[in-house]
């Protein structure tokens, strides 16, 4: 399990987190919901140890403490991290991409054992092996980008937006391979503007507003919730049944 309490970031004096605490498990998929600026990347680039934060902020992964740690060492404790724009090698091909994830010690034992497991859950990649990741589409690139995480050997896959700049059809296709990835028994925080789709595949869900989580549940209660259909769903907070309307 990932836990982390009490986590503020500032940059300058602007607080930029404040005092987020949240948990996310193996096999269940978490979603924090916000709009523009309330702290989504931030929170996941200081769990990743991208980002500073203050003192007294605590992160940990399977019982293990690992506050503070530089990146490297948080991947290698079992946190994979795909950033906003995916952050692949888009000049490589998918398997020289998927080989370049396995650089941890941790992964690097396990490496046939995680290519196996990738190319089981994405077949599509495992008949695009030898392809030039930039001549791919946006989906099958986001694919690529999770498959190299996987390679990671992680406990949590965390990831920044991957549906922005995709289209509905590729979205749905990205959500649906996080389906696949939960069914693999890896946990996933999810950050996201897509709200409609992340709460149709998500477990849990927290509201991040103003640097602060402002409400927490399971993603089947929040659905369902005037607020957040007002603020996230488009809805004007009085409708009923939104759940059935989800893809
Ligand atoms: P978006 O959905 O637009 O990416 P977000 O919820 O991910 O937004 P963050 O990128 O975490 O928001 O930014 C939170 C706040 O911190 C914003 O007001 C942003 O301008 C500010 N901020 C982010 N990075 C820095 C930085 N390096 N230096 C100063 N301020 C920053």
């Amino acid at each position: 399990m990932l836990e982390i309490k009490n986590l503020s970031v500032f940059y300058g004096r602007h607080r930029a987190a404040e005092d987020l605490s949240i948990t996310v498990s193996q096999g269940e998929i978490v979603v924090i919901l916000g709009a523009n600026g309330a702290g989504k990347s931030t929170f996941l680039r200081a769990i990743a140890g991208i980002t500073p934060y203050a003192r007294g902020g605590f992160v940990s992964i399977e019982g293990n403490d690992i506050s503070h740690l530089p990146p490297h060492e948080i991947v290698e404790a079992g946190i994979a991290f795909v950033p906003e724009g995916r952050g692949i090698f888009s000049d490589l091909t998918v398997k020289e991409n998927l080989a370049l994830g396995a650089n941890p010690l941790r992964a690097r034992k396990k490496q046939s054992e995680n290519l196996k497991r990738v190319l089981k859950l994405f077949p599509k990649l495992a008949e695009r092996k030898g392809q030039i990741v930039r001549t791919m589409s946006g989906g099958e690139q986001q694919m690529v980008a999770i498959g190299r995480a996987i390679m990671s050997s992680p406990y949590i896959l965390m990831l920044d937006e991957p549906s922005l700049g995709l289209s509905p059809l590729l979205c749905k296709e990205v959500f649906q391979n996080l389906m696949k990835v939960r069914e693999a028994g890896l946990g996933i925080l999810l950050v996201e503007q897509n709200a409609k789709q992340s709460l149709a595949i998500a477990d849990r869900a927290y509201l991040l507003e103003n640097s602060r989580i402002i409400k927490e549940d399971l993603a089947s209660i929040l659905v369902d919730d005037p607020a957040v259909q007002k603020a996230y769903l488009g809805g004007n907070g009085d409708e009923t049944g939104f759940k059935e309307k989800l893809v």
